[in-house]
């Protein structure tokens, strides 16, 4: 199926998501309507790219197929963290996945999770739900973080160091995925707290002007290779 029959499969999923589940259930909180039907998949280009940039790259069964029916149009990045405990927290990756078969907007997912040895895991290819209400960022507009934005999550939670091995390849790979994508990491990354002031405090700890500065030398690295 070509990318444009995938998105008009995804947007007619979509409507008649709306007809069954009504206004009500598919407005509360923002959220799009969470029901069963043919992903939209368009992040294809991602496990390629990151492994182009020299990271390390798992893809999670059935990734390919893993999104929720809804308008999906990446042109951003929404960066978490996943509130796991200390230390490394593999669960998450199941977890995150789950999460895309769950028909409930409680049970949040991701595309993208990064552990703390750097690692990236793609989970989905298609929309998820990470990013919620929100007052809007840089190119993304309020409330369009899930249809505009791909959500990385990270090994972290508040009060937690920061590993050194996630930080860099978190850089690296923000860069590569701008990079492929052409967007300025300086109105195309941001963190979560950023997209939802006052209701989000994640990525905890992590200044985001500094990954983004990060993002852009590791970038003009990537331009050198
Ligand atoms: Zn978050």
């Amino acid at each position: 199926m070509s990318v444009r029959s995938r998105l008009a499969a995804g947007l007619a999923a979509a409507a008649v998501g709306w007809l069954v589940a009504g206004p009500a259930a598919a407005g509360r909180a923002g959220h799009l309507p969470l029901r069963p039907g043919p992903p939209v998949t368009d992040l294809l280009w991602v496990p390629g790219t990151l492994r182009a940039a020299g990271l390390g790259v798992a893809e999670v069964p059935g990734w390919r197929a893993r999104g929720h029916p809804g308008p999906f149009h990446p042109q951003a990045v929404v960066v978490h963290h996943d509130a796991s405990g200390a230390g490394p927290s593999p669960g998450t990756v199941g977890w995150l996945a789950a999460g895309f078969r769950s028909g409930t907007d409680r049970h949040y997912d991701a595309q993208l999770w990064v552990d703390t040895a750097g690692t990236w895991h793609v989970v989905a290819a298609g929309l998820a739900q990470h990013a919620g209400p929100g007052a809007g960022w840089g190119a993304v507009p309020p409330g369009g973080g899930n249809e505009y934005a791909l959500g990385v999550e990270t090994d972290h939670t508040a009060g937690e160091a920061w590993p050194p091995a996630l930080l860099s390849s978190l850089a690296r790979g923000l860069a590569a995925l701008c990079a492929a994508r052409g967007w300025d990491p300086a109105t195309r990354v941001m963190g979560h707290r950023e997209y939802a002031p006052g209701r989000k405090q994640d990525p905890a700890g992590l200044d985001m002007d500094r990954l983004r500065r990060a993002v852009a030398a590791a970038a003009r690295d990537l331009g050198q290779r």
